[in-house]
C-alpha cells in the first residue's frame, strides 16, 4: 500500500493526493464555484460546481496515477466489497437491475445483437443478454468483479480498463451503468463509447442522479469515488459533445443515446438548465443543510 488506512478514513483531514485543477470535464468550461469542501465520510474533499452547465465535480481532480492508487489499496474499503469474491446479497442485487434495464431495451435491438457492457462488473448484465440470446461482451477493470464475471463467460469478459481494452467489430449496443462517475474524462469515454457502437446502435448511460430534489444528500452524496455528479442537463451536454444525442429517456440519468448532434443552441439551454439546477438544489451553502435535513429524514423515516 501506497498510504496509510488513515489517510483515506480520518476525518477532518485531506486525502491524500495532489490532483491539478481542471475546466469542467463535461462541458469544458473554465469557470466553477465551489460548493463543498468535505465529503460523507467527513474528510475534506473540494468539490465545485461548473458555472455554465452545472456539473458537479472534484477540484483539484486526482491524477490517473492517483486513482491507480485509490482503486487497488481503498476501493474495496470504501464499498465493503469482498476481496476474494463478491458477496451473494451484491449478485442478487445486481441480478434484478440487470432484469429492469433488460426490460428497458425490448423493441431496441435486433435479434442476436451484438452488445458491450463498459465497467461490467460482477457480469449480471452480461448474464442477462446472453440469456436472450444476444452475444454479449463486457469489460471491468476491477479483478475481484471481473474475474468473477470471467469465471462465467470466459473470454467475452476482459479485465481491462477502457483505455486498454480493444474490440475489432463494432456493437449494436454499448451500456455503461454507474461508470461514468468515476471517470476524469467522462466526455473521452463516452466517445470511446461511441466509436464502438454501430452507426445505426445505441448507447445506453446511467448514472446517479444529483438533479433529484428527493433524497438530496447533500455533501453526504459526494465521495472520493465519485468525481463527478450528473443532473440530467449536463449528462446531455456531456454526450453531445461525443456525438451522442437521447433517444429513449429511461430516468433522468439513465438515458439511451443514438449517434446524432444536437444543435448549438440547444446545447447551450441544456447548459443553461442543468446550471440552474445545480445552483438550486445544491448552490449557497446547500450542501450542508440539504445533508442535515437528509439525516433528519433518514431518522424519521420522512422518505417512507
Ligand atoms: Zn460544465
Amino acid at each position: 500500500m501506497k498510504y496509510s488506512l488513515l489517510s483515506f478514513f480520518l476525518p477532518f483531514t485531506r486525502y491524500p493526493y495532489e490532483g491539478h485543477a481542471m475546466p469542467c470535464p463535461g462541458c469544458g468550461h473554465g469557470k466553477s464555484t465551489r460548493v463543498a469542501g468535505i465529503d460523507r465520510r467527513l474528510k475534506r474533499l473540494t468539490t465545485v460546481a461548473c458555472n455554465h452547465c452545472g456539473l458537479l465535480y472534484t477540484n483539484p481532480m486526482p491524477t490517473d496515477a492517483e486513482l491507480n492508487a485509490y482503486y487497488s489499496d481503498f476501493y474495496r474499503f470504501d464499498y465493503q466489497a469482498a476481496s476474494t469474491a463478491p458477496k451473494e446479497k451484491h449478485l442478487a442485487k445486481r441480478r434484478n437491475e440487470a432484469a429492469i434495464r433488460v426490460n428497458q431495451l425490448e423493441g431496441l435491438l435486433p435479434a442476436h445483437a451484438r452488445t458491450l457492457d463498459f465497467g461490467c462488473g460482477s457480469g449480471e448484465f452480461v448474464t442477462a443478454m446472453l440469456a436472450l440470446g444476444h452475444d454479449a461482451h463486457g469489460f471491468e477493470p476491477g479483478e475481484t468483479y471481473g474475474s468473477h464475471a470471467q469465471s462465467l463467460h470466459g473470454e467475452r469478459i476482459s479485465i481491462k480498463g477502457w483505455q486498454e481494452v480493444e474490440y475489432p467489430e463494432r456493437f449494436d449496443l454499448v451500456t455503461c451503468f454507474h461508470v461514468l462517475e468515476h471517470l476524469r474524462n467522462p466526455v473521452d469515454a463516452l466517445k470511446q463509447m461511441a466509436r464502438w457502437s454501430a452507426p445505426d446502435g445505441r448507447v445506453y448511460v446511467e448514472v446517479p442522479d444529483l438533479g433529484s430534489a428527493r433524497g438530496n444528500k447533500g455533501f453526504g452524496a459526494l465521495h472520493f469515488a465519485h468525481l463527478l455528479g450528473f443532473n440530467h442537463h449536463n449528462l446531455i451536454v456531456a454526450a453531445a459533445r461525443a456525438g451522442l444525442v437521447p433517444e429513449k429517456i429511461i430516468s433522468p440519468t439513465g438515458i439511451i443515446f443514438r449517434h446524432g448532434t444536437i444543435d448549438d443552441a440547444a446545447v447551450e439551454n441544456e447548459a443553461a438548465k442543468g446550471s440552474a439546477l445545480t445552483s438550486a438544489l445544491h448552490g449557497n451553502g446547500k450542501m450542508m443543510s440539504n445533508y442535515f435535513r437528509h439525516q433528519y429524514r433518514k431518522i424519521t423515516g420522512a422518505y417512507r
